[in-house]
């Protein structure tokens, strides 16, 4: 592959690269350093009606929807060792656009392969069922794929969060198009130049790239989007919401978060202050499902603090190609901006600060986009940086004195994510799960999940999950069959 540096990336319709309509580029910059990094074609809102149009001649006219279920498995599974053979540059590239660390990039492809493999073994298992009902009939279901699906992704994990709606949508024998943010649209186009290597049919997997609000809207309102699949704000998603009911398409979105992690009195805490950091400074705090809110027993607040404090501080800061380097720089300027911008706005709330709270000093990291990891302790609950979601390595932390505090205090914000418990108390642990407002709840794990596991949320962050075994199925469409057979014998 040609470096990053040099390389323009195009819209990916039909199997083909090309400018957009517009003949406009975007240039990306890599986070670490701000320096020019590669340059991408702007999808046009024609683009977007000629990748749609595309992908439903693709869907009507190739072998993949009407074909039978192990001919896409096949192609899936030869994707995954694709991938697995170019893991380590889907990595660096992931790395070069988006900062994260390389450690976690190869993580996130990793995670990608995984779900290729695991859905690949479902896509000739779309089965439907045969019901009994009176009289002498013969009713089944027959599950069809939809046919064009829609999938908006966001820039926090590019590659990942891509392929986890878009992969279930192709086993089923749907046809995709992928509109990647525009910050990070780099590994999907790749990606889609794979999936031809596979021998997916031209036309099956679109990637354009290019603005939300122009493009992404084009694609929902196309009358041949049957499904969208959206992840990314709980605002922009609400937009999505009534975009798709207008259409009557359902539409899956998985939303933002403010993810509480309550500690218990007994809990193992140098595991949990280790499990805590991971959770808020994993991928630089940009986690929709960040463990941002630490609500912990009063008895072992300050020993708890102390030890986070302390992982915090040894976190070596540093572009995410630099080896050691374990806390990379955040996606863009602005959004280091922002982050900054709600700890001065927790500060002014009444927070105190524990630790970070500013950019690093060391020169070396000046040009790029790095944030500090963060500690903010007696912060309001009801403070904006308390209830909003920062997107960025910024932990508040509450105390509680009993369990029914702790669950008020857990429950208190309009997301529904996900929540950690952190006990040696089993079966406290699983009556608390029970209580906790959120569609993922781990207990003594940092965030953790697996391409078998379903992802979603309750409330403002989102509605259906991806993942699972499940999730096939949410790219199909249930057909009755009902067939008399009692009829008449025919007159001689
Ligand atoms: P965003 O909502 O700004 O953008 C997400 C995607 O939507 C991008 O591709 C963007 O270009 C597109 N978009 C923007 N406006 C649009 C519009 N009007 N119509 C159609 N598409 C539009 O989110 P972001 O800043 O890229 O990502 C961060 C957010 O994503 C955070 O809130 C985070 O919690 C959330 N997120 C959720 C999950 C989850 O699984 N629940 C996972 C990761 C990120």
């Amino acid at each position: 592959m040609s470096s990053p540096q040099e390389a323009t990336y195009g819209l990916v319709i039909g199997g083909a690269e090309s400018e957009g309509a517009a003949r406009e580029r975007q240039e990306l910059l890599d986070p670490a350093n701000n320096r020019p990094l590669a340059q991408v074609a702007v999808g046009t809102v024609d683009d977007a009606r000629r990748a749609m149009e595309t992908a439903q001649a693709a869907f009507e006219g190739s072998d993949w929807a009407g074909g039978d279920g192990a001919r896409r498995a096949r192609s899936l599974l030869r994707l995954a060792q694709l991938l697995e053979q170019q893991q380590e540059e889907f990595a660096r590239l992931e790395t070069l656009n988006m900062g994260k660390t390389l450690r976690e990039a190869r993580g996130d492809v990793g995670f990608v392969i995984r779900t290729i493999e695991y859905l690949s073994g479902l896509a000739d298992k779309v089965e439907g069922e045969t019901i009994p009902v009176p009289g002498s009939r013969l009713n089944y279901t027959v599950r069809e794929p939809l046919g064009v699906t829609v999938h908006i992704a966001p820039w926090n994990y590019p590659l990942l969060l891509a392929m986890r709606s878009v992969i279930p949508a192709l086993a089923a024998g749907n046809a995709a198009v992928l509109k990647p943010a525009s910050l990070t649209p780099l590994t999907a186009i790749r990606f889609a130049r794979l999936a031809k290597a596979a021998g997916i049919p031209d036309g099956i997997l679109n990637v354009v790239a290019g603005p939300g609000g122009r493009l992404g809207e084009a694609l929902v309102r196309d009358s041949r989007c049957r499904s969208v699949s959206f992840t990314g704000s709980s605002e922009v998603g609400h937009r999505i919401a009534v975009l798709a009911a207008e259409r009557l398409v359902p539409a899956t979105l998985e939303l933002g978060g403010k993810s509480p992690v309550v500690v218990l009195p007994d809990a193992d805490l140098e595991r949990a202050a280790r499990g805590i950091a991971l959770g808020i400074f994993g991928n630089a705090g940009q986690m929709c499902w960040a463990g941002s809110r630490l609500i912990v027993h009063e008895s072992v607040r300050g020993a708890l603090l102390e030890k986070v404090r302390a992982v915090a501080e040894a976190l070596h800061l540093g572009p995410g190609t630099e080896d050691g380097a374990e806390m990379g720089p955040l996606v863009s300027r602005e959004q280091a901006e922002r982050v900054l911008d709600y700890v001065r706005s927790a500060r002014e709330d009444g927070g105190t600060l524990v630790t970070g709270g500013g950019r690093p000093s060391t020169s070396t990291l000046a040009e790029g986009n790095f944030v500090q990891p963060t500690i903010v302790a007696d912060l309001p609950p009801d403070a904006r940086a308390a209830r909003e979601e920062i997107f960025g390595p910024v932990l508040s932390t509450f105390a509680f004195r009993d369990v029914e505090e702790a669950v008020r205090l857990a429950n208190t914000t309009p997301f529904g994510l996900f929540a950690a418990v952190w006990t040696r108390d089993l079966a406290q642990a699983h009556t608390l799960s029970r209580r906790l407002d959120a569609g993922m709840v781990v207990v003594n794990e940092p965030p953790m999940t697996f391409p078998q596991t379903p992802f979603g949320g309750f409330k403002e962050s989102g509605i259906g999950s991806e993942q699972g075994i499940g999730v096939v199925r949410n790219y199909t469409r249930t057909k009755s069959v009902l067939v008399n057979l009692a009829l008449p014998k025919k007159k001689a």
